[in-house]
């Protein structure tokens, strides 16, 4: 579960870019496709509908007034004089000059009373057929497909009895329209790629179809589906399996005397093509609509992510104590405005910090009043040159100072007076210092002074001048002047410790000694710590 939020969380802005982008286009395209494709599914059935419903109207209508066609002829036929007066032998002549004009008849025959054909010779015996009885009763009548007994093909017949003077049954005209004659009408009947038009017979049996009818070879015994709705008066609002086998859409129409059933049909796939054509169209504009929107995120997140690896990498930087880190602005030029901002509000705040840092270390080390460094410092940073000095082989020395009698001025002058002649004194010190030489203030009325490079024996000659020139120059404000003196101690670097475990400690400890001696000696001196004296004499 953790592991599925991360999933969402845990992510770059790039990728956090392509996720939604992605997301919110699927979607998108989804919400397009699928309402269009079930309402653009609907129209298309509908549609199919209506064609359909037109097609089998037009062509139900052409097929029933070609066979009323049919069934007139032989009506004509039947109620000739010929026909009426029994001139057998006439009528055959008229068959035969009919024949020869045009006819869409296989053949015209006279069925005898007895229910016989007969020929020169041959005889052939209806008397079974549903004709004959339909004849009986006085009646003209279309069949259904039948096997013809002359020959064994399917055939339709169209009969017409012939009656005498007082209605008395004299024999019937026979039609036979073979199936191969309607197939050739039917040929033209058919729409679409895979539209067509067929006509079953009351039964059910196929008695022709309006294309590819070299196809099917069995056209007795199939019956399609929608014969059996036909049957019960249903309509076919579904989909189902035509008689060649594939998934179609279908409407039928009854003849008038309900013993022929037209159906036209489609197939599914033929209705859908266009439909899915277009689907296939929109998922592909979807795909690189995709595809784009994930480079554009890809271009906008690098656009706003350089800038923010640049700034976060800045960070970094300052968090590790480089306070004056700054941010090349030229690199950023296109990033977004708020970025850019951004970026030159860092470069601000990086200053600002920077100066602020400097004045804060600056304050860390040094001594307010007198503007020389703090003891702090000297044991830090003197520390450091002292060590690098010892390294070098090199000699250092500290020279500890301290004001003679400095608690008199203060209740003589005031503090303020105090403080002048602290600031006068550490001026002093500054001058005479020299180049390689730390200033500090160690406390009070205390400095303290590393002398790099220095042996005792300069140092103290340092200390000599300084003792000097404080003496000589009295700190002067308006029509004040304060005499000053200061007692001096000098220790030189001494690698055995008398005194903690650091070499400045040591130095530090010695010269205060040596201090001590000069105050206790009568001050206004410069007492130099004797230990290097006796190392040299225990040498000697
Ligand atoms: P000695 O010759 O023995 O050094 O005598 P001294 O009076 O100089 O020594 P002491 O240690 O008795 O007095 C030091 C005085 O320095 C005490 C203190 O009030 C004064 N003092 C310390 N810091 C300051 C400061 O920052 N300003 C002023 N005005 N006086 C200070
Ligand atoms: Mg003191
Ligand atoms: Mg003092």
């Amino acid at each position: 579960m953790g592991h599925l939020f991360s999933l969402f969380t845990n992510h770059t802005i790039k990728i956090r870019l392509q996720l939604w982008i992605s997301g919110i286009i699927l979607v998108l395209a989804f919400s397009i496709i699928i309402p269009f494709y079930f309402i653009e599914k609907g129209n298309r059935i509908e549609e199919a509908g209506v064609q359909l419903k037109q097609v089998i109207d037009v062509q139900g209508l052409y097929i029933e007034s070609w066979n009323q066609e049919k069934l007139d002829t032989i009506k004509r036929f039947a109620l000739s004089d010929n026909a009426k007066f029994h001139r057998i032998g006439d009528l055959k002549r008229e068959f035969q000059d009919y024949a020869k004009v045009k006819s869409e008849f296989y053949s015209i025959t006279y069925v005898e009373p007895d229910g016989y054909i007969r020929t020169n010779s041959t005889q052939t015996y209806v008397g079974d057929r549903e004709y004959y009885a339909r004849g009986k009763e006085k009646k003209s009548f279309v069949s259904g497909v039948v096997m013809s007994k002359e020959n064994d093909t399917p055939m339709i017949t169209y009969s017409s009895p012939v009656l005498g003077d007082h209605g008395e049954f004299k024999g019937i005209v026979l039609g036979v329209v073979t199936l191969e004659m309607l197939n050739t009408l039917m040929s033209r009947l058919s729409f679409g790629d895979t539209g067509e038009v067929y006509v079953l017979d009351g039964y059910g049996n196929m008695v022709t179809a309006s294309k590819r009818m070299e196809n099917y070879l069995h056209p007795q015994g199939v019956t399609p589906e929608i014969y059996q709705l036909a049957l019960v008066n249903r309509k076919a609002d579904r989909a189902y399996i035509g008689f060649r086998g594939e998934s179609v859409y279908g409407q039928y129409r009854w003849s008038q005397e309900k013993n022929w059933l037209v159906v036209g049909e489609i197939t599914k796939k033929e209705i859908f093509q266009k439909l899915n054509e277009l689907s296939v169209t929109i998922i592909v504009i979807s795909l690189i609509a995709l595809l784009l929107s994930v480079a554009a995120a890809v271009l906008i997140a690098s656009k706003i992510e350089r800038p923010i690896r640049y700034l976060l990498r800045a960070t970094k930087v300052i968090q590790k104590g480089n306070y004056d880190y700054q941010i090349n602005a030229d690199k950023i030029k296109h990033a977004p405005v708020e970025l850019r901002q951004l970026v030159v509000t860092f470069n601000l705040m990086s200053d600002r910090l920077k100066s602020y840092i400097s004045l804060l270390e600056h304050s860390a080390w040094m001594d307010q009043l007198t503007e020389v460094h703090n003891r702090r410092y000297m044991m830090l940073e003197g520390n450091k040159q002292l060590q690098s000095c010892i390294y070098s082989g090199q000699t250092c020395s500290v020279l500890m100072m301290d004001i003679d009698h400095f608690k008199k001025i203060n209740d003589t002058y005031g503090h303020l007076v105090g403080d002048g002649v602290l600031h006068h004194v550490a001026s002093v010190l500054k001058r005479y210092a020299g180049e390689d030489a730390i200033v500090a203030r160690y406390g009070g009325e205390e400095f303290i002074l590393l002398l790099l490079r220095k042996d005792a024996q300069e140092s103290a000659a340092v200390a000599e001048e300084v003792r000097e020139v404080l003496k000589e120059e009295p700190y002067r404000k308006e029509s004040l002047t304060v005499k000053i003196t200061a007692s001096i101690g000098v220790a030189e670097y001494s690698p055995t410790l008398e005194y903690g475990t650091m070499v400045l400690e040591d130095m530090v400890s010695r010269a205060d000694h040596a201090l001590y001696r000069a105050k206790a000696s009568g001050r206004n001196r410069v007492v130099v710590d004797n230990k290097r004296l006796y190392e040299e004499d225990d040498h000697v």
